[in-house]
């Protein structure tokens, strides 16, 4: 696809059922946990830098990365932390521009949870939030998870205020009610990038 959305929101604010809604109308998503991953799969790149940099105890015994064990070398390590973050994030954006040059719909969602956070809103065309309340995202978050509350007021705390987030962004949409409610505007939302996609071809 030549036109890129950028979907985000704060954790459990309906990124996913959001974009599940476009994958319906048959958009192709590229989904930063996913590629975030793949970066530091057995063979890649990323994983080999990391061993290089850290030391072979950040693997497990069947080669995968040990996330754990990377946690505690960056935790309170803030030069680690920096080390780490700049290590992946060129690798992580270049799978994404390849993904999105595969990808064949109209457009293509990028589904990132920290899109304006690492700057990745240079890589498309258009932002869309989902915006609900910190109240709501507790409440979702430990519904789907049963984490404790605590550990999700730290994750809303670590990502942009919702202010900043809702200033930045082109489009929103208000998922603070029912799920059904959405679908419509995730469908008005899609033809009008079925519209811009095509300005952009033209
Ligand atoms: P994360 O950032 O944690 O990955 P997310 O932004 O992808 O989360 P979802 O997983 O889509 O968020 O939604 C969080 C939870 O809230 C899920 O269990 C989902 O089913 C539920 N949910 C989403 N939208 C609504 C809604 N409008 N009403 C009630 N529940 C909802």
């Amino acid at each position: 696809s030549h036109f890129i959305v950028g979907l985000t929101g704060g954790i459990g604010s309906g990124k996913t059922t959001v974009a599940n809604l476009f994958a319906e109308q048959g958009i192709d998503l590229i989904d930063a946990d996913i590629v975030a991953r793949e970066v530091v799969e057995p063979g890649s790149e990323g994983l080999a830098a990391i061993v290089e940099h850290f030391g072979e105890h950040v693997l497990q015994s069947d080669g995968q990365l040990d996330r754990s064990a990377l946690r505690e070398c960056i935790f309170s390590q803030p030069k680690q932390r920096l080390w780490l973050n700049e290590c992946l994030h060129p690798l992580i954006r270049k799978r994404m521009l390849e993904l999105i040059k595969q990808s064949t719909s109209a457009y293509a969602v990028l589904v990132v949870p920290l899109l304006f956070e690492n700057g990745l809103d240079s890589l498309v065309d258009r932002t869309l939030v989902v915006d609900i309340s910190p109240e709501l995202q507790i409440k979702r978050t430990q519904d789907r998870d049963g984490v404790d509350k605590g550990q999700i007021e730290n994750i809303i705390r670590s990502q942009m205020p919702r202010q900043q987030r809702l200033d930045k962004t082109d489009d929103i949409i208000d998922n603070q009610g029912e799920i059904q409610e959405i679908e419509q505007t995730v469908f008005a939302l899609h033809k009008q990038y079925l519209s811009l996609s095509k300005a952009v071809l033209s």
